[in-house]
């Protein structure tokens, strides 16, 4: 097989690559995410007259993945403006006349940490990134999980922390899982991003974000059975974060069922590929796009 186009469609950036593997894609172009045709149109200018078998890309949803249906490679119903029923695949595919792999940019990222990161060698494994949104992506025996739609995971409903009376931003349900812990939520509690939080607003914010996280991953482990569960996104770098969240999903837990495995929750873990991720998982799309 020849090289493979990769793009990771964001809300504020768009990366766009080349490659066979993640290695390869050092020369990754970084685009802004403004409005589709002009997004798309620099994507296509940065591939066009590279060598590519496939395309394969990984979006911010909610996005159509039923083949056949007639909004399939949409985006549909996201608040971003201008990108309700942006068609993504129709457009790559008719300027650039290969075929475009195409999933959301979670179940992506899970395959690319399936493939190269860490979940290789595994079968059932979920990626969950927390940031502005939360998102999460699940691989079910090696594909990923589609049903009438890709899983919604940030729209877990959660418990309210005894210490927190904050109403929660998620504009659908308020108090979900989203609504509580995404970055936009920290900022509305604490005044300040979350990379900015120090002492004990850091230690406060840790508490009440992997409270409400371990409840989530509580759902998923139950409800999946997951083999890993990969957690990324700029609120999964804060310091300390993987040992408060062990903690509380511990707790979560209470040894039920009773596996050795989820004894010290050594299955949930940061991405094995860092922030190449997404772009990983264009590739095995592209890949798939070609059959
Ligand atoms: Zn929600």
């Amino acid at each position: 097989m020849g090289s493979l186009g990769t793009v990771e469609i964001g809300g504020t950036k768009t990366l766009v690559a080349a490659g066979i593997h993640p290695d390869d894609l050092y020369d990754a172009s970084r685009i802004e995410t403004t409005t589709p045709e002009e997004t798309l149109t620099a994507v296509v200018a940065r591939l066009r007259g590279v060598d590519i078998d496939a395309i394969g890309v990984a979006a911010f949803g909610p996005v159509e993945l039923r083949h056949g249906h007639p909004d399939y490679g949409q985006i549909t119903t996201t608040p971003k403006k201008g990108w309700q029923s942006a068609d993504i695949v129709s457009f790559l595919s008719r300027e650039l006349d290969v075929p475009v792999g195409f999933d959301t940019d979670v179940n992506g990222a899970a395959l690319g940490e399936g493939r190269w990161g860490a979940a290789r060698g595994l079968n059932q494994f979920v990626y969950v990134t927390v940031g502005t949104g939360i998102g999460g992506g699940a691989v079910i025996d090696g594909s990923p999980l589609h049903g009438w739609v890709h899983p919604e995971l940030g729209h877990l409903i959660v418990q309210r922390h005894p210490d927190d009376d904050y109403s929660g931003r998620c504009p659908f349900h308020g108090d979900c899982l989203e609504g509580m812990v995404s970055g936009p939520a920290i900022e509305d509690r604490f005044g300040v991003s979350a990379p900015d939080l120090v002492e004990s607003q850091l230690a406060t914010a840790l508490t009440l974000v992997t409270s409400y996280l371990a409840q989530g991953l509580r759902n998923i482990t139950y409800a999946l059975a997951p083999q890993r569960i990969i957690v990324g996104g700029g609120v999964a770098k804060l310091p300390g974060f993987f040992d408060c969240l062990r903690d509380a999903l511990i707790e979560q837990l209470a040894g039920y069922p009773g596996l050795h495995e989820h004894g010290d929750v050594s299955f949930v873990s940061p991405p094995g590929l860092g922030d190449r991720a997404g772009l990983a998982g264009g590739l095995v799309l592209a890949e798939l796009a070609v059959g």
